[in-house]
């Protein structure tokens, strides 16, 4: 038995004995998806902060980028500050259904968020800040929770012939991978296709990371990385592996594995030439980026790179700068132009979904953040280097005016993953021709081609 099954093994009992004594209660309940909080997890850690168990319960299952496997609940053990009404979260569950559990991801390095008055996170910080209730209110608590429980029951009945068709549906298409990877071989070549996850899908950015070595393939799937990587495959059984050309290349993808099946049956694909948008009043993006320390890896596909504690907003929901990377030439067009490069800036929200800022680049002056970048470009493929003094503001990418425009798509590298949110802004960056030349040295055309639009609608900043 490999450890990872017996670690999964564990958690499941873990999880189940929580559940057991679990008292769900709603805090927010909207079309689509239900806030819960566990009243009996809340208690306060030794630096007398509160601690709480919470979980999204969404109607409809949407399937994981990371394991191709869909869930419809995500728990989150959140460490709250009631004094100063910060919260930040720890660990993140991601439940198929009721206590069977998908996988686990703690996070290194927990991010203290503000809370915003009259949002979701109010509504739990005041749940979770509240006094103990006393006898009385505990029982009728309970009732509450009880009734959440019908609810609940209610719900998921409600939803599960309609689970077991998206299931069927996603069975087909992408099977659940292997839940214990190969052993990994000595690493003599190296080459790629053996453990692209290991290797593509590094632990987050720690304020003490200055790896000398890379940690072995099996301590990477034991703590599932932050990061979600856009471009890596998650299946580490692979044989041939998904490239730009050739018998490996973008028709092909589709075929390759039946988890990339969405590449070649997806119905809102990216990218796509965008034009004849509705031009309308846009809520702007709110970036919330700040100098980082970053993690710059050539991944085989492109240059990737990894940061932490950047967010965006958008339409009352928060997602998470996880990573970006780089395509030449760009991957979108824009009534039918091409751009000379793209950066692509890959977000997650703490349901799981994803939003991509794209940011256009053309030929022009120097742009000081990519300088950085490329002075330091790791040696190898694979390795990654994490510059212990430096860092990077990625607000540095974005271009002055923030108009943007935005449509459904999908990761435009397998497993091709739809339900992406993107945005693509309007005002191209520039860069400057030795720093064009010095990524095409290394990737020459890293593009998937334009994919059917489908009468899907796009938008755009007027
Ligand atoms: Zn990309």
């Amino acid at each position: 038995m490999f450890p990872v099954r017996r670690l999964m093994a564990v958690g499941l009992m873990a999880l189940t004995s929580v559940s057991a004594s679990a008292a769900w209660q709603a805090v927010s309940s909207e079309p689509g998806k239900r806030i819960e909080i566990d009243r009996a997890s809340v208690r306060k850690d030794d630096s007398g902060k509160t601690v709480a168990l919470g979980r999204i319960v969404l109607e409809k299952p949407i399937v994981d980028a990371k394991t191709s496997s869909p869930y419809r609940i995500v728990q989150a053990l959140n460490r709250y500050d009631c004094t100063v009404r910060t919260f930040s979260t720890l660990k993140r569950s991601y439940f198929k259904e009721e206590g069977e559990l998908l996988r686990e991801e703690d996070i290194r390095t927990p991010i203290e968020m503000p809370v915003r008055t009259g949002m979701l996170d109010d509504k739990l910080l005041r749940n979770v800040c509240r006094p103990k209730p006393g006898q009385d209110a505990t029982l009728a608590a309970s009732h509450t929770a009880d009734k959440v429980n019908d609810a609940a029951g209610e719900l998921r009945k409600a939803n599960e012939a309609l689970i077991q068709k998206e299931l069927k549906h996603a069975s087909m298409q992408t099977p659940a991978p292997e839940k214990t990877p190969p052993e990994p071989k000595a690493k003599t070549n190296a080459p790629v296709e053996q453990h692209p996850a290991a290797k593509e899908a590094p632990p987050p950015v720690t304020t003490h990371a200055v790896k000398k070595s890379r940690p072995p393939v099996r301590s990477f799937a034991r703590h599932m990385p932050e990061v979600e990587e856009a471009h890596a495959p998650v299946a580490a059984h692979g044989h041939a592996h998904w490239g730009y050309e050739g018998e490996n290349g973008p028709e092909q993808w589709g075929r390759m594995k039946p988890e990339y099946a969405t590449c070649l049956n997806g119905k809102r694909q990216s990218p796509i030439d965008i034009r004849d948008g509705f031009r309308v009043d846009l809520e702007p993006i709110q970036f919330t980026y700040r100098p980082s320390q970053f993690r710059i890896i050539d991944n085989g596909h492109t240059i990737q790179v990894a940061v932490s504690g950047n967010r965006i907003s958008l339409l009352g929901n928060s997602y998470e700068l996880v990573q970006f990377h780089f395509h030449r030439p760009s991957e979108e067009r824009v009534n039918g132009r091409t751009f000379d490069m793209v950066a692509h800036l890959v977000h997650k929200a703490e349901d799981g979904r994803l939003a991509v800022v794209a940011v256009l680049l053309e030929k022009g002056n120097e742009h000081p953040l990519i300088q950085t970048l490329w002075n330091n470009l790791p040696l190898e493929k694979n390795d990654y280097v994490t510059p212990p003094d430096l860092v990077i503001d990625p607000t540095q990418l974005l271009p002055q005016e923030r108009g943007y425009y935005t449509y459904m798509g999908s990761l435009t590298t397998p497993p091709c993953t739809e339900g992406v949110l993107w945005l693509v802004m309007k005002q191209p960056q520039q860069i400057s021709p030795e720093q064009l030349s010095i990524f095409s040295r290394l990737y020459r055309d890293n593009v998937r081609p334009i994919q059917p639009q489908f009468s899907r609608m796009i938008k755009e900043s007027r």
